[in-house]
């Protein structure tokens, strides 16, 4: 990708733009890319390289992805980015191959009907409930009253077994260390999401912000990373969004950043997004390249740890090497050390068979990143990302609507860049 703007050049121009998106992970590039499509003019700003929490690395030969690596087939994402012309290339990790570590033991994990009907992990009254809730998870997701997904188990009489069962994948789904304080709803919706299958991505998440950022270039957008903006000022009529190298003025404004920086960039939290996005979730990460191991997933229902190989499922390692990638999820209050996080993923990867430090070929530990920056909470409305709207103001990002994940953002940032092409459009 070759369309980004020289970093030292002026960006200042003497006419504003449509929309200028503050932010180019997902959100932002989704933003831009649809605004552009519609006929706004676009500029795009990004701190950094564009990508943010969706760019990969590569190392030894392996691609590792910094964020997202599992694309939800069915998660809402995956439509906007096909109806951009972006269509995501992966593979399903096979689920025959599923383990779990259950009271300490590894056994085969239930995934489907015949596997769940032979399982020895739950009871047959728990097979039964199951069996039911399956039957259609998305009507009891869209029943779900507004109450915290441990409530709602404990209220439809879900027994020891089967609630453990439907944490663990429900912490798989969510990236959430405490699946039981979530929204019942929004727990369930991503569990339907879960069954509709994901996809790891040949050459990483990088394929998708390249192609995602030709999208927006070629339909006329211009991109200018490292250039962070340091205050958003003005409206309702024009925006500044003060750089160092100099104003970008715009009739809408997209803040497809944390919901932190985005009241920074005002000196303002006007739709209180802080409180509304909820607390944040970190993971810990540990990728492992080397000699391959048993099993195609290890899912802890004891503790919130599991691990996944990820190549040769996509293509992300050199012939004839896998690529696992173990996270232990950390809860918003978790005062665990990193090396505490590590010493637990290594025993995690040694249950799964992987090889040890001085037997791989390459390894990387991320003690702490933010996987999203909000996760919605009972009684709380999580920000639409529009409310603004008649101000010519936008925020997407995956604290925002009703999704999770990346899906959050990219849903979100289709939303915003919409809205904001089409009342900067309106208002010329
Ligand atoms: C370890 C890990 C695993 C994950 N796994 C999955 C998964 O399997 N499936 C899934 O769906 N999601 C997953 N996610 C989440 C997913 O990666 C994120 O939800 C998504 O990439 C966020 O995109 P975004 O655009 O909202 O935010 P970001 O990617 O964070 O983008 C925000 C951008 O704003 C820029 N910025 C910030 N401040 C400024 C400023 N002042 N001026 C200019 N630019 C600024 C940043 O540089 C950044 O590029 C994972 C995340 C992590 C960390």
């Amino acid at each position: 990708m070759t369309n980004t703007s020289d970093a030292t050049s002026n960006i200042t121009s003497d006419i504003p733009v449509d929309v200028a998106v503050v932010g180019g992970g997902l959100a932002g590039l989704t933003a831009a890319a649809i605004a552009a499509r519609s006929g706004a003019s676009v500029a795009l700003l990004d701190s950094r390289a564009i990508g943010g929490r969706a760019r990969s690395a590569t190392r030894d030969g392996f691609t590792l992805n910094e964020g997202g690596h599992a694309l939800y087939r069915a998660g809402g994402g995956w439509d906007v980015l096909t109806g951009l012309g972006v269509h995501p290339r992966g593979s399903t990790p096979p689920n025959g191959a599923f383990r779990a570590v259950w009271n300490g033991a590894v056994v085969p994990l239930p995934t489907d009907t015949r596997s769940t009907l032979t399982s020895r992990l739950l009871s047959l009254r728990s097979k039964r409930r199951l069996g039911a809730w399956f039957s259609d998870l998305p009507g009891l997701a869209a029943g779900a009253p507004d109450i915290e997904f441990g409530d709602w188990l404990d209220g439809n009489r879900a027994r020891a077994d089967l609630q453990k069962y439907l944490l663990a994948l429900t912490r798989l789904a969510t990236y959430s260390a405490e699946p039981e304080h979530l929204p019942a709803r929004a727990a369930l919706h991503q569990l339907v999401a879960g069954a509709n299958g994901v996809a790891y991505l040949d050459g990483g998440w990088q394929r998708l912000v390249d192609q995602l950022a030709d999208v927006a270039v070629a339909a006329g957008a211009s991109i200018h990373d490292h250039t962070t903006a340091t205050a958003v000022t003005g409206g309702p009529e024009e925006w500044a969004v003060e750089t160092a190298r100099g104003p970008l003025v715009a009739a809408s404004i997209v803040l497809a950043v944390p919901p932190a920086v985005a009241a920074g960039l005002l000196g303002d939290d006007p739709a209180c997004w802080c409180e509304r996005a909820g607390p944040l979730n970190r993971a810990a990460v540990l990728d492992i390249g080397g000699a391959d191991g048993p099993h195609q997933l290890l899912l802890s229902t004891d503790e919130p740890l599991y691990v996944a190989r990820h190549a040769p499922v996509a293509e992300l390692a050199p012939e004839g090497q896998a690529l696992h990638t173990a996270m232990r999820y950390l809860a918003p209050d978790d005062t665990g050390t990193a090396s505490e996080h590590r010493a637990e993923l290594e025993r995690h990867v040694a249950t799964a068979g992987l090889p040890p430090t001085g037997e791989r070929t390459m390894e990387r530990f991320l003690a702490a990143p933010v996987v999203t920056w909000g996760s919605p909470r009972v009684g709380v409305a999580r920000p639409t990302g529009l409310e603004l709207a008649d101000r010519g103001l936008f925020v997407a990002g995956d604290w925002v609507g009703d999704l999770l994940l990346a899906d959050a953002s990219i849903v979100s940032g289709a939303a915003a860049g919409t809205a904001a092409a089409r009342r900067a459009m309106v208002a010329a």
